[in-house]
């Protein structure tokens, strides 16, 4: 199992890459298993990082094994524990995402597809130190009853049952903060209501798995 979620994580931060979220080292991703978490290097570019490089940690923060995790393993550890239901959790500095994020403001309900994140917003978590506590904190509070939040000044996280559903909320995020901007742009755009959005988010509860991949019209 090890082996395959090792696979999975370096195919997701290939991804990252090539869809522009991520550049460098700053993104990170990691993933359950069992009583402990898998989670990318620290410092490491996406082309060097190889399976073996991938660090284990416990809940706790130590390495089983070998490696430097990502200096973000704290918030990575303190969603996997408050969110039973989460098994990965994708953090990058994607550009349109972090531009909203550095206005410090929540991703309002202009468009439907903001519903995959659980709700009818995104929220923006108050700035803290990168690695601290008190952004994990801010993130776990962020993110209550939804799969993505903006960090301040900082970047996204977002979270799936497992890290296909992760990385498809993380692409789905950076095109909505992108659409946001342009349209903010040109003049003030139109929210969707709460009876609207409920009507949505009510509709993806009853499409199955991915939600994500299935309910674009
Ligand atoms: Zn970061």
């Amino acid at each position: 199992m090890s082996a395959q979620l090792r696979e999975q994580i370096l195919a997701a931060c290939k991804q990252l890459e090539t869809t522009g979220l991520n550049r460098g080292t700053s993104g990170n991703v990691s993933c359950r298993e069992d009583d402990h978490f898998l989670i990318t290097p620290s410092g490491v570019p996406v082309d060097e990082i190889t399976p073996s490089r991938i660090v284990t940690l416990n809940f706790d923060g130590k390495v089983i094994g070998v490696g430097k995790p990502s200096s973000e393993w704290q918030f990575h550890a303190d969603i996997l524990r408050a969110r039973p239901e989460i098994n990965a959790v994708v953090h990058t500095h994607a550009p349109h995402a972090t531009a909203l994020a550095c206005l410090r403001e929540d991703l309002p309900p202009f468009h439907y597809m903001i519903a995959i994140a659980g709700g009818d917003s995104v929220r923006c978590a108050p700035y803290a130190l990168f690695g601290t506590d008190t952004l994990s904190h801010h993130a776990v509070e962020a993110l209550r009853d939804r799969k993505a939040c903006l960090l301040a000044n900082h970047g996204m996280i977002t979270l799936g049952r497992d890290l296909d559903e992760a990385m498809s909320i993380a692409i789905e995020l950076e095109s909505l903060c992108q659409q946001y901007l342009i349209a903010r742009q040109v003049g003030n755009p139109t929210l969707l209501s709460e009876e609207e959005m409920q009507a949505v988010i009510e509709r993806f509860k009853s499409y199955g798995k991915h939600a994500t991949e299935t309910t674009r019209p």
